[in-house]
């Protein structure tokens, strides 16, 4: 279970705004701190990264800062959420190229570039994929393992 801020979801859609400016896919990392056996998501994380039209890849270098960030900080990564040209779905290069890997990691997926998406309507529009112990992602309701408080 992790617990968000609506904060969070106002920054994540500034930060897929001003990186894909509605026409890139981009993904962002939400940075937790472990409490009390749920993560609380502390701030939104723009990694290093190459994007295009219908991929986003963070290059070796990118992996090695979000590394510093992390234990400079004490962070772990509870969520990444990224967008697609048009339907939210898991790719199968999402599926490979999962920034995060561990059971009950969280993936987000906004459709449309988040074009259409607001803080209003952040919990309808975006899927939720959690990577299961047998190591797929499967599709959860947002609620199922987000809190907004
Ligand atoms: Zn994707």
């Amino acid at each position: 279970m992790i617990t968000i801020s609506p904060s969070i979801i106002d920054d994540t859609l500034a930060q897929l705004a001003i990186y894909g400016k509605g026409r890139k896919e981009i993904v962002v990392l939400w940075l937790a701190k472990k409490e009390a056996g749920h993560a609380v998501v502390q701030r939104v994380y723009v990694p290093l990264q190459e994007t295009g039209r219908a991929f986003f890849r963070i290059p070796p270098k990118g992996m090695r800062l979000l590394f510093e960030e992390l234990r400079k900080d004490r962070l772990m990564v509870a969520a990444q959420v990224h967008t697609h040209p048009m339907e939210a779905f898991h790719s199968w290069a999402d599926d490979t190229m999962a920034v995060i890997k561990h059971a009950g990691a969280l993936s987000l997926v906004l459709p449309y570039f988040a074009r259409e998406t607001t803080a209003a309507n952040f919990v309808e529009q975006t899927k939720v994929f959690s990577l299961s112990k047998s190591n797929e992602w499967d599709e959860i309701t947002f609620n199922q393992e987000i809190a907004i408080r």
